[in-house]
């Protein structure tokens, strides 16, 4: 009862407050937006890239990048908001320890034009592991992913799928080696609700992409019928580099 009255008055002070720059809290004239310097800095990256994982295209490449084409991935079409830097991940930062509304809603609003898919849609956020949601209170992805629904009117089920393992960070490992650590660290809690629908995955920020392909397998052996992915930041690195 405690946390739904303090998430009531955060939204009041929200509305309240004059609009801020999510980036550097200037006092802008639009909500949910960035001031003209860190407007300047943002690199959007839309709709820009393969059409199916949305990485940057050779030039000898048409829509579809090379890897694409020779083995498609799983999720069928990957879109990222912004490119990964100081400013996006501040943002990121802040919802993740913040549980800042107005920072869910700027990332919405730049995220909702990206969302596509046919048939049936259901927006599911990349769970956290139990032991993390507790220490936390809340999913960060969640939070994005019932704005995403509100501006969008798509359902939104932040509880579609869960982590059955906790996994450590996948930073420096190899592809192989990602792949192994997230394999079948998730689980669909009621498949007849995804069964048939396109999904349309939430996460905050994406990196190697191999969490979002792990969850992106768990949902298609329930059923789904296509599984898309939007996140708000993606990490932009040339092809094949290690990070
Ligand atoms: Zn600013
Ligand atoms: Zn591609």
């Amino acid at each position: 009862m405690v946390a739904i009255l303090r998430t009531a008055a955060r939204w009041a002070l929200d509305v309240a407050l004059p609009p801020r720059c999510a980036g550097c809290g200037t006092i802008v004239g639009d909500v949910h937006s960035f001031c003209p310097d860190c407007w300047k800095q943002v690199e959007f990256l839309g709709e820009a890239g393969c059409s199916t994982c949305g990485l940057p295209l050779q030039a000898t490449e048409q829509t579809s990048c090379g890897g694409c084409l020779a083995r498609p991935p799983r999720i069928a079409r990957t879109r990222a908001a912004v490119a990964y830097d100081e400013l996006s991940r501040s943002l990121a930062i802040r919802l993740k320890y913040g549980r800042k509304v107005a920072i869910a809603r700027t990332m919405a609003r730049y995220m909702a034009p990206l969302v596509s898919g046919e048939g049936e849609r259901l927006l599911v956020p990349v769970p956290l592991h139990r032991t993390r949601l507790w220490s936390r209170g809340f999913n960060q992805s969640a939070l994005v992913a019932l704005e995403l629904s509100r501006r969008l009117g798509i359902a939104a089920d932040p509880l579609a799928l869960r982590r059955t393992r906790r996994t450590p960070p996948l930073k420096g490992m190899s592809p192989l080696q990602r792949r192994k650590t997230v394999s079948g660290a998730f689980r669909v809690r009621d498949k007849t609700k995804i069964a048939g629908k396109t999904i349309i995955l939430v996460d905050d920020v994406l990196t190697t992409g191999s969490t979002a392909e792990a969850c992106a397998r768990t949902l298609k052996r329930a059923g789904a019928a296509r599984v898309e992915l939007v996140s708000w930041a993606r990490v932009v690195k040339p092809k094949g580099l290690n990070f």
